[in-house]
Parts: structure tokens; C-alpha cells; sequence
């Protein structure tokens, strides 16, 4: 009863939302991360996850987690610094590395400790983050940490941005940060001009490939190696929980600047890593990404059928460039009974709305998949096709 007064307050917020139309209930996967899961006792085919390549149940990544685990147990036991290194940690970093052609990496939690963990440390007082306005919540939550000053430039603006380094030219170290990828709209960042004008200040550069990774680039080495930008980018951040298939964030970079990580990064010496089956899988997947390029054809095959086909059907797919598709449809609580509507069709896409992404521009986020087969999208655009038009989103 106490207990129950105690948290009165978190329950009115929650009314709140829930009047607002924002409440979500948690949706329950009874399957494996695949085409198609079983959500909620229901079979529907699956266009939610950022299970880009399908490895997430890849024979050879779950042997390898499973080898691991037998022979070095389930968990690692300790923080990286004082006994949670093993040689498998160590092998991930310089396979890493070698796949991002930087001289080092180092792995972390998951994308978002990284990111949190290279911006809080990184840069201090007196120091500058200029960053994209559309960045990753992750990228936002480690500049709050961060003692700099934070400068944010209008969302691919090359010229917003050297407004920025003009503005904060004299600061000891200036660092420009930007997704490769953005997570909502599928765009790619303009990383050659950014690039060159950071080059001109001698800013520091730093790209989150949380989407680009296994998607961009010669057996999806990410953005910088899509543009040719090898050796020119400082900071190379990437995680190994969506095209990857596992779990995991990671920083490819400069030796000097994984030595200053190891001494500073507060999520990296106070939170335990990986355990070892989670790293031995990392590394199986990046075999895979040398072994199957043919992978990521086939994602850019299947994106590209699947754009297409909403175009035809008359819906509007904004910015996109990559296989993240947002359909956009307007209202939130358009694109909230449309997702309901093609969920009783058998299809699983979540609706975004407002605060996600701006207001008037809620949509379905669909991503598809390179182990998508051709009657799947077809079945999909069908579901799309009828929901859209009940709904008056189409004619
Ligand atoms: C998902 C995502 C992250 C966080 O990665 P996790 O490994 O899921 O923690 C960071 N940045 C961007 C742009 C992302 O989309």
C-alpha cells in the first residue's frame, strides 16, 4: 500500500500518456529474430528489426558463441581492467581494426556505452562537440556528459557546419560528430564535405555506423570506406548489435586514442564486458561479412524492390538512401492504426511517432532484410497497399 502511494506520481504520467495515444505495451517476440516471428502468439512477417544481413541466426554465429561459451564459460567475471580481458576481447579489437583499416579499436557494452564513453571522455572543458541536430539519442546523452561545449549544426548542412568550426575556432580541440546513417529518415550524412571542412579547423571527426556498418561500403565496412574516406575520419564508432547480428559498440581509431579510452571511459572501467561467447560471435560475423558479400547485394536488392514497390502504391518514403524506409503518413495516430491494421494483416512494422520524429511526419519505420525472400516484400507491399488505402493514406 505504501509502496503503492509511494509511485502515485509515475502512474499519472503514465494516464497522461496514455490519453496522449503514447503509451506502448513492450511487443513479445516467442521466436528467434527472423523473416518472420512470432509476436504475441501471432506469426507475422517481420520488417521491425535491424537484422540487416539475418545474422542474428547464422549457423556459424551460433556455434561460435556456443564453442566460446564450453570452453570459456558463461560470463567474464570482471571489468576489462582488472580481470575481464581474455584473449578473445583482445582478438574481436584487432579484427576490428583490421576490417575498419585504423590502426586500433575497442569494444564496449553495446553502441550506446561507446558513444557515451568516447564523448564523456574525450574532450573537457574549454573543448567543443559540434554535432548534427539529428543524432543518435546516444551521441545527445554523451555530449550531455561531456564538460565541452556543445554546438549543434542544422541536420547535413555543410555550411551550418562551418559556421560552427568558424565560431569555435580557437578552441583547444573541436570534435564533429554525426550518424552515418540516420536511425529515423535512412539518409547518409555528407561525410566527404564534412570531412573537408573539419579538415580546415583541424577538428577531430568522429562517425556513429550503428546503420552503415554491414550495410555501406566493400563488405560493409562502414560509411568512411563508402566514400573513399580511409585514414581521414578520427573516430570510427560501430556496433555489433544490429547488421552484426550480436551485441556490442565499439570504436575504431588511432592506437593513442584507444590508450586514452582504456584510462578514461567511464562505461569501459565500470562496467563488466562481454561475455566470451558474445565477442567469439562478433568475430564469426565479421568471417561472414569477408566470406559473404553476396549478403549485401542481396539487402540493396531486396531495399531497393521494396522502395519501389511502396513508391508504386503511392506512399511517400522521404530521404531515405539506405534500407531503413520510413512510410511516412502524417498523423501519429495515423501511423499507429495503420501499424495495428497491418499487424491483423500478418505484418509487423512499428509506428513513430512524435517526440521519435518531428510532429506531422509520423510513419511506419521499415527495414528489410537481405534473407527476405521476393514473396515476402510482394506480400508486405499487399498489406501496405489495403491498410493504406482503408485508412485514406493512399487513394
Ligand atoms: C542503435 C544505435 C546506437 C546504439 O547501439 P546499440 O548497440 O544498440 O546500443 C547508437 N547509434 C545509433 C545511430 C544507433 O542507431
Amino acid at each position: 500500500m505504501i509502496t503503492e502511494k509511494k509511485t502515485q506520481f509515475l502512474v499519472d504520467e503514465l494516464d497522461q500518456l496514455k490519453k496522449d495515444g503514447l503509451f506502448r505495451p513492450l511487443r513479445v517476440l516467442g521466436s528467434a529474430q527472423d523473416t518472420e516471428v512470432v509476436v504475441d502468439g501471432k506469426r507475422v512477417l517481420n520488417l521491425s528489426s535491424n537484422n540487416y544481413l539475418g545474422l542474428t541466426t547464422h549457423p556459424r554465429l551460433k556455434s561460435a558463441m556456443v564453442k566460446a561459451t564450453e570452453e570459456w564459460g558463461a560470463g567474464s567475471g570482471a571489468v576489462r581492467t582488472i580481470a575481464g580481458t581474455m584473449t578473445i576481447h583482445e582478438e574481436l579489437e584487432r579484427r576490428l581494426a583490421e576490417f575498419k583499416h585504423t590502426e586500433a579499436s575497442l569494444v564496449f557494452q553495446s553502441g550506446f556505452t561507446a558513444n557515451l564513453g568516447v564523448l564523456q571522455s574525450l574532450v573537457k572543458e574549454g573543448d567543443v562537440i559540434i554535432s548534427d541536430e539529428l543524432n543518435h539519442a546516444s551521441i545527445i546523452d554523451g555530449i550531455r556528459l561531456s564538460k565541452a561545449e556543445r554546438s549543434i549544426f542544422k541536420h547535413r548542412d555543410l555550411d551550418d557546419l562551418e559556421r560552427h568550426l568558424e565560431k569555435h575556432r580557437d578552441k583547444r580541440v573541436k570534435l564533429v560528430v554525426t550518424d552515418g546513417v540516420f536511425s529515423m529518415d535512412g539518409d547518409i550524412a555528407p561525410l566527404a564535405g564534412i570531412v573537408e571542412r573539419a579538415e580546415g579547423f583541424q577538428a577531430l571527426v568522429m562517425v556513429d555506423d550503428a546503420h552503415a556498418s554491414g550495410v555501406l561500403g566493400k563488405n560493409g565496412r562502414g560509411s568512411v570506406n563508402h566514400f573513399a574516406l580511409d585514414g581521414r575520419v578520427d573516430l570510427q564508432m560501430g556496433t555489433l548489435s544490429k547488421a552484426i547480428g550480436v551485441l556490442g559498440g565499439y570504436v575504431a581509431a588511432p592506437q593513442p586514442v584507444r590508450d586514452f579510452l582504456i584510462h578514461r571511459a567511464r562505461p569501459f572501467l565500470f562496467s563488466t564486458s562481454h561475455p566470451p561467447g558474445v565477442a567469439a560471435a562478433g568475430i564469426a560475423a565479421i568471417d561472414v561479412l569477408l566470406a559473404e558479400p553476396e549478403r549485401i547485394e542481396r539487402l540493396w536488392k531486396n531495399t531497393a524492390r521494396f522502395k519501389a514497390g511502396l513508391k508504386r502504391i503511392g506512399f511517400e518514403t522521404g530521404a531515405s538512401e539506405t534500407p531503413i524506409t520510413p512510410v511516412i503518413v502524417g498523423k501519429g495516430s495515423v501511423a499507429m492504426d495503420l501499424s495495428d491494421r497491418l499487424f491483423s494483416l500478418g505484418v509487423f512494422a512499428q509506428g513513430i511517432g512524435y517526440p521519435t520524429v518531428p510532429e506531422g511526419r509520423a510513419r511506419i519505420r521499415t527495414i528489410v532484410t537481405s534473407v527476405h525472400t521476393d514473396q515476402q516484400l510482394d506480400r508486405a507491399l499487399e498489406a501496405f497497399e489495403q491498410g493504406g488505402r482503408e485508412l485514406g493514406v493512399i487513394a
